[in-house]
């Protein structure tokens, strides 16, 4: 089927780009993903970067990734270097199409010269106060300085000694020469040049005067060729100041076509680059790839998979209204991806010793367990069962409250494909804690069968003490506590919303043998618990496991009761 001709399944932006490759608009559909290296990715970028390399491959086109590097103050080399490292990640490929805003920096200042020699653009000394208090208000018009009807003769002398270093900081700026009555305030002149004594990240010490993000954009799309700029809607009333650079500057047709859709918002969630730099520096978080974060570095440590964040994207799609989506539903794409791939295993998170007194010392069997019973091809292990064993705290009360089900004096459960055992009693410490339990097994229930067809409500999972290996799991719940970040009592700022205890550790954990080479990232399903994956922290004699997400998945409910 070819995609780009059935308008059925295609969201707006789609829409567009396929009538302009029915139409014979473009050659080639040329989309980019352009990050400001000022920060890590978050899941927002993801929704942008599946729908700009998404388009570019369904249409049979190119998508570049370009740094949007104009603010050099707040650009770093580590930066650069995380969002290639996660675009990639994610399983996109830009080729041999990766640019720099930075490397058109000269070709963007002899624009400059140009739009002063049209009359289009003047150097304006006004402050940056002054600029703003004559800008005027939505209701009323803006007000033009003496400098906006300067000879273009000697703002072009002045815009080359702004470039030559004769002045400091703030000084004076190129300014468009629009129209200060304009109802759009972003066409009242808008300052498209400034001062700024600072070297780059990637230009170095050649600039002293940097371009305005929205002069420099049009400039970067067009330069590259791109067909459909595609950005979130904040821009939509800088679209005719985008248009208005392309076509004064003269560039050739076809002019890239900038398109609006809304941002992706999440629950629970904060996700400009600016709040995720405060946890970051004050220390709520571990740092940008801290398990908790919404980036691509955090979701990638905490177990996330490419697919799953891809699916996700797929799943909200492009709509021209914003909203907040629940984070469960990206939990959910998470547990559905991970149950069809992750490896099953036995973890005992908060170890209680249990004792089979009727089973030989120093015997070992070997029990067969599915690796994953929803993908035959994953086959089975063994697993060892000896006479000491590990269980969950949870899963034994000396006095069970009612409907519970697990181990309790005199109850019988079984350990799940070994055998059924029934507990007689518990050995406990001088504080009067159980620090043991006592049980006896059935020989004839080998495997955890019944061969006489009594039945038992629990099945529990276990460890042999004996060849267990040690682990740390970190459990992490939400970042903050209210679903909008910025519902915030009156005088506290959206800090306030931290949740305090969106991490514990646990450091007495044990875990299959077969984990002990497990590798970093690596993802599995601890039966009964939930996800989890290797973190880098990991080291020999000590793995570290994240739990990614519980079993329990909250969408799925919600999914079903609205049928
Ligand atoms: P933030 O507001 O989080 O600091 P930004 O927009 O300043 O992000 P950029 O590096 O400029 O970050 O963004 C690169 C691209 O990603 C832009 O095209 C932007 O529109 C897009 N983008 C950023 N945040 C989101 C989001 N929440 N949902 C969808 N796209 C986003
Ligand atoms: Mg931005």
């Amino acid at each position: 089927m070819d995609l780009t001709d059935s308008p059925a399944t295609l969201d707006f932006i789609r829409e567009i780009v396929a009538s302009d490759r029915k139409s014979g608009k473009h050659a080639t559909v040329v989309t980019r993903f352009p990050p400001e290296p000022n920060g890590y990715l978050h899941i927002g970028h993801a929704k942008s970067i599946c729908l700009n390399f998404g388009i570019a491959a369904q249409f049979g086109g190119r998508c570049h990734l370009r740094y949007d590097d104009t603010n050099p103050t707040k650009e770093e080399q580590e930066y650069i270097e995380s969002i290639e490292r996660d675009v990639r990640w994610l399983g996109f490929d830009w080729g041999t199409h990766l640019y720099f805003a930075s490397d058109y920096f000269e070709r963007m200042y002899v624009w400059g010269e140009k739009l002063i020699e049209k009359g289009r653009a003047y150097v304006c000394d006004c402050s940056a106060e002054e600029v703003r208090q004559r800008r005027g208000t939505l209701t009323e018009p803006g007000r033009a300085c003496e400098h906006r009807d300067r000879p273009a003769a000697q703002s072009l002398d002045l815009f080359r000694r702004m470039r030559a270093g004769e002045f400091p900081d703030g000084a004076r700026t190129l300014r468009a020469r629009i129209d200060m009555g304009s109802g759009n305030i972003n066409m009242r002149d808008p300052v498209i040049y400034r001062i700024l004594h600072a070297p780059h990240p990637h230009a170095g010490a050649a600039w002293c005067i940097y371009p305005m993000y929205d002069y420099a954009h049009p400039l970067e799309d067009a330069i590259e060729g791109i067909t459909h700029s595609i950005c979130t809607l904040e821009f939509e009333d800088h679209r005719p100041f985008y248009d208005w650079v392309i076509d004064e500057c003269e560039l050739p047709e076809p002019h890239p076509r900038q398109i609006e859709f809304a941002r992706l918002n999440l629950t629970y969630t904060v996700m400009s680059k600016r709040k995720l730099l405060q946890l970051v520096q004050e220390g709520v978080v571990s740092g940008w790839d801290d398990p908790r974060m919404p980036t691509i570095s955090g979701l990638r440590r905490r177990g996330f998979t490419p697919e799953a964040i891809r699916d996700f994207a797929d799943r909200i799609g492009v709509a021209k209204r914003d909203s907040v989506v629940d984070v469960q539903l990206l939990e959910h794409c998470l547990r559905e991806d991970l149950n069809r791939r992750a490896p099953r295993k036995f973890a005992v998170l908060r170890p209680l010793k249990l004792v089979i007194e009727n089973y030989p010392e120093g015997q070992v069997e070997e029990f067969e367990v599915s690796n994953n019973p929803e993908d035959p091809a994953a086959g089975t292990r063994s697993v060892p069962f000896s006479r000491v064993l590990w269980i969950e705290h949870d899963d034994f009360r000396e006095t069970p409250p009612p409907k519970y089900f697990r181990l309790s004096p005199g109850n019988e459960v079984r350990l799940r494909s070994a055998y059924l055992v029934r507990c007689t009693g518990v050995v406990k410490d001088a504080a009067g804690h159980v620090v043991e339990v006592r049980a006896a097994y059935d020989p004839a229930t080998r495997g955890g069968a019944t061969p006489d067809g009594r039945k038992v409500k629990a099945t529990m999972h276990w460890l042999s003490a004996d060849h267990a290996v040690p682990a740390e799991v970190r459990l992490y719940d939400r970042l903050l506590t209210k679903p909008d970040a910025g519902d915030v009592e009156e005088g506290q700022d959206w800090k306030s919303n931290i949740n305090p205890d969106s991490l514990e550790v646990l450091d007495n954990c044990w875990v299959e043998a077969s984990l002990a080479g497990a590798a970093s990232e690596e993802r599995f399903q601890f039966e009964r618990l939930g996800y989890f994956c290797v973190d880098p922290d990991s080291a020999a004699g000590k793995l570290v496991f994240n739990r990614t997400v519980t079993l329990r998945d909250a969408w799925a409910k919600i999914e079903q009761k609205q049928g």
